[in-house]
């Protein structure tokens, strides 16, 4: 005999692969010893056969028909029974619950014969009659395949004809006629009369139930959450029960803790006389347990008792669902509860103190997502809400204010009092004033990568970006709606940096108590039970935790930040920003240099500017390293626009105004032009471009180091080469660096370590990275450009262009910008660290793009031995928490 049938009393908990969730669970409390109907679990190993070959595998309906028999007399009733009916549910269950994913087939046995013999029964002719209606619609519907709308139209005709508009207002003799048309559609769709043999309804319940793991909505489903789509389905076979036969029956579902805070005491909903479906489709207002113990104390109390005992089985919370049977208790179903963020770490605080599992497995029951989510203020959810669009949640929050559309006049309303969200068709470096005075900010256009993401994240700022259907015209002061609306500069917007969503108007929003104490704004007491979870399980990370967590800030206020946090150093600070608002004259000036003299000009006035930038810096990371990363971007970035500069020269030309200024600067324009500025003049290529430039960089940072050490600090200064290709590159640029420090340590004559290092964000850096370590005291990838240079995926464009499309066609699971692409991104990591630590032994790896601050990439970057990860101040705590876990899960 084969073995593709398990009996409830021969499976475990432990055989979720091969019995599924639901059915491991069933069995489970079967051994127990905790009433349940009896059934058996067809298993997944079935289902895979099945879609593999499209038929079920030699013997599988013997083993059936041998349950079903045990079935039955273990029940003492028969399918199909005239008198006393066997009736049996037929339910999906793979191994990672997929609510609602796949069919369920109910009521199976029911036939023109049975139909009485359950009526009698149940003392309930009508419900007799309606559960046989819904066995013949749903079976020729999910089983045969046939067009529901044919059922629905019947149904309604069957109303209209008795002049009613509730189902509940047909009477057993209008559902016995309705059952007489439903089974006349099933033989004229299907060529076949409805099967009355209760045995071929039940084989093909299984098969339909076996075809839905590969319903559109199942696959789409399991894309999202990332189920792999080989494992199949369990089919769970179970007498049924009926909490609807009286006063002294009814069903429910209950937690053993509140999914909501967590706060421990069981929690549930009952209803009456009524059927589990009942429960769930709120069809009426349900009672709560307390009810239930003044209704029927003794199944109340065999409840509580049972789900004590579960939860004590488990080890975590978890939700039931019963049914009581005119006074006795039955669990149709039992797992692992679900649960909100803030619910998931004071449950597994609360099961620490309660001596259930140790501080290890608490810490890898909540996740760096779940912390995220927690850190984020957010809308309140029963606030009224109009959405204007949807785009894409680039940096979490919930944020309200005034619309402006251009970063002057938010920076000028906000220093007004009034909360501005800042609207853009996209950001480019010059809104960076408008984006820090911005509550929000949401663009039309750009991914979760684009400049707005990238920004808004750094500073913890919500954005919406790429919110296409936005029409954005920052001319006029406004942005219109797909359907026409239009929003004028000052009116009210939400945006909700979780969701993407855009809503007109104010809904009222929560902060987050999570963060207030990370900030150190409220103590560990003032946050209440979710801070003091938080606060114990990052203590447990911490100890645990082998990798570094840094942070990318490019300011003394974002430094000081990241400190509180829990940064033990800065792992990017980005210098472009250095260069903008008043010193853009200067980089103007630096760009139309005549020559060596009027350039170096141009540096030494730049110079004190860059060192008192690093100063401050040093001094709030004092004694913690600090990686300083030279100049990157294209520098027409710091030129005006090119059209808008035409037109302003050509209307000066027209009315004779002075433009030679204009013009020159027009002419630097034109020659800065590239067509892909990504791969152009920036990075390491602009040190060797323009003389001095790096060269004053490094000067400002080692002299600012030695200014902070002179004044008894402790600054530990680290220079990062962008863009590098090439060690003969980075050999260059060294040179300047440790000349700068030389130079540094004789002006100030005080203890000076410096250290410089390069990114890796090219493919051809990671693949020569043992030529490189020769040059370089540490690595840090740069993930953002690595994704864009491996994929040749414009990380600007292509969230919000074509991603969606490759997702829906299952090419993509995750944007690699977003989790590191193992095989392609995540090879070129561990090819990179192993050569670059092949050649330099004990080389310092770390990695600061994006994915440094994601959980999942977090994990990747612990397998790969790095040193540490960087990430924006908001996102160290989440880091923190998936380095310590990464270890703890081993
Ligand atoms: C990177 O490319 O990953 C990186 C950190 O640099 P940037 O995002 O500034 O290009
Ligand atoms: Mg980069």
């Amino acid at each position: 005999m084969t073995d593709f049938v398990r009996d409830f009393e021969t499976g475990s908990m432990e055989e979720k692969d091969l019995l599924g969730g639901k059915g491991a669970n069933l069995a489970e409390m079967t051994r127990l010893g905790i009433p349940v109907p009896p059934g058996f679990t067809l298993t997944t190993d079935a289902c895979r056969h099945y879609l593999a070959t499209g038929s079920v595998p030699d013997g599988l309906w013997d083993e059936v028909a041998t349950h079903v028999a045990a079935l039955e007399a273990r029940t003492g009733r028969r399918l199909g029974d005239p008198v006393d009916p066997l009736l049996v549910s037929v339910r999906s269950g793979a191994k990672f619950s997929m609510p609602g994913m796949m069919e369920t087939v109910l009521d199976i046995g029911l036939g023109d014969r049975s139909v009485d013999g359950l009526a009698a029964q149940i003392g309930d002719p009508r419900f007799a009659w309606d559960s046989y209606r819904r066995l013949v619609q749903m079976y020729g519907k999910t089983v045969l395949g046939l067009d529901g709308e044919r059922f629905e139209d019947a149904l309604d005709a069957a109303k209209a004809a008795k002049g009613v508009t509730a189902d509940v207002d047909l009477d057993a003799d209008d559902l016995r006629a309705l059952v007489a048309t439903y089974t006349a559609v099933v033989a004229e769709d299907s060529g076949a009369p409805f099967p009355q043999d209760p045995g071929e309804q039940l084989r093909g319940a299984v098969l339909a139930v076996f075809r839905s793991w590969n319903s559109d909505r199942a696959v789409l489903y399991r894309r999202r959450e990332r189920i792999p789509a080989d494992l199949g389905t369990a089919v769970n076979v179970q007498a049924m029960v009926f909490g609807n036969r009286g006063a002294t029956s009814g069903s429910g579902v209950a937690f053993t803790r509140d999914p909501a805070t967590g706060a421990p005491g069981v929690y549930g909903d009952y209803l009456q006389d009524a059927q589990g479906e009942d429960v769930v489709a709120g069809i009426r207002n349900t009672l709560t347990l307390a009810d239930l113990e003044r209704l029927d104390r003794p199944s109340y109390d065999e409840l509580l008792a049972i789900m004590a005992r579960l939860e004590g089985h488990y080890r975590d919370m978890c939700d039931i669902e019963f049914t009581i049977e005119q006074g006795r208790l039955w669990m149709l179903q039992t797992r692992v509860g679900k649960r909100t963020a803030a619910a998931a770490f004071r449950i597994a605080v609360d099961l620490v103190d309660e001596g259930v599992i140790s501080e290890e497995e608490a810490l890898l029951r909540v996740t760096g997502g779940q912390l995220a989510q927690l850190m984020f203020p957010h809308f309140d959810p029963t606030g009224a809400r109009s959405l204007l669009a949807t785009g894409m949640s680039a940096s979490p929050g919930a944020a309200v204010g005034a619309a402006v559309f251009d970063s002057d006049t938010a920076v000028r309303m906000a220093a007004e009092g009034t909360p501005v969200i800042l609207v853009r068709r996209e950001t480019t470096p010059d809104d960076l004033h408008g984006m820090v005075a911005a509550a929000g900010i949401l663009t039309s256009r750009g991914g979760k990568t684009s400049h707005a993401a990238v920004v808004a994240r750094g500073m913890g700022r919500t954005c919406v970006c790429g919110a296409e259907t936005l029409e954005v015209d920052t001319r006029a002061g406004l942005f219109t709606t797909h359907d026409g609306t239009v929003v004028r500069q000052g009116e009210v917007l939400s945006i909700d940096g979780s969701t993407g969503e855009v809503f007109l108007g104010e809904v009222s929003v929560r902060p987050s108590p999570v963060v207030r104490y990370f900030e150190g704004s409220a103590s560990v007491d003032e946050g209440g039970p979710v801070v003091a979870a938080v606060d114990r399980l990052m203590s447990v990370a911490d100890k645990h935790r082998r990798m570094q967590v840094r942070a990318n800030a490019d300011t003394a206020e974002d430094a000081a930040r990241a400190r509180r946090f829990g940064a033990e150093g800065i792992g990017l600070c980005r210098t472009e920003h250095m260069f903008l608002g008043t010193r853009r004259e200067l980089v103007e000036r630096l760009i139309l240099a005549e020559g060596p003299a009027d350039r170096q000009a141009v540096l030494d006035e730049l110079l004190p500017l860059q060192r008192s930038d690093f100063v401050e810096i040093f001094e709030a990371m004092d004694g913690l390293p600090v990686t300083v990363r030279l100049l990157d971007p294209p520098l027409h970035e710091f030129l005006p626009d090119f059209t808008e500069l035409s037109v302003k020269v050509a209307v000066a030309e027209a009315t004779g105004a002075p433009h030679d200024t204009d013009s020159l600067l027009l002419l630097a324009v034109h020659r800065l032009h590239e067509e892909n500025p990504m791969l152009g003049l920036r990075g390491v290529r602009l040190g060797i471009a323009i003389p001095g430039l790096f060269e004053m960089q490094s000067q400002a940072v080692l002299e600012a180091a030695a200014l902070v050490n002179e004044r008894g600090g402790h600054a530990r200064p680290e220079i990062m080469v962008p863009l590098v290709g090439a060690v003969e590159e980075l050999r260059a640029i060294r040179t300047e660096i440790d000349d700068a420090a030389d130079r540094a340590r004789r002006k100030h004559s005080v203890p000076l370590e410096h250290l410089v290092g390069t990114m890796i964000e090219l493919p051809r850096a990671a693949l020569t990275a043992g030529a490189i370590a020769e040059a370089a005291d540490f690595f840090s990838f740069g993930t953002n450009d690595l994704t864009q240079t491996t994929w040749g995926f414009s990380r600007d464009d292509v969230e919000s262009s074509f991603f969606s499309r490759y997702m829906e066609a299952g090419i993509l699971g995750v944007s690699p910008f977003e989790t590191i692409d193992p095989q392609g991104v995540g090879r070129l990591v561990r090819i990179g660290t192993d050569e670059g630590r092949a050649a330099k032994p004990g080389l310092k790896v770390g990695v600061c793009g994006e994915h440094g601050g994601d959980p999942e990439s977090v994990r990747y970057f612990e397998e790969r031995g790095l040193d540490y990860v960087s990430c924006s101040p908001f996102r160290v705590p989440v880091a923190r928490l998936e380095a310590g876990r990464a270890v703890v899960g081993g």
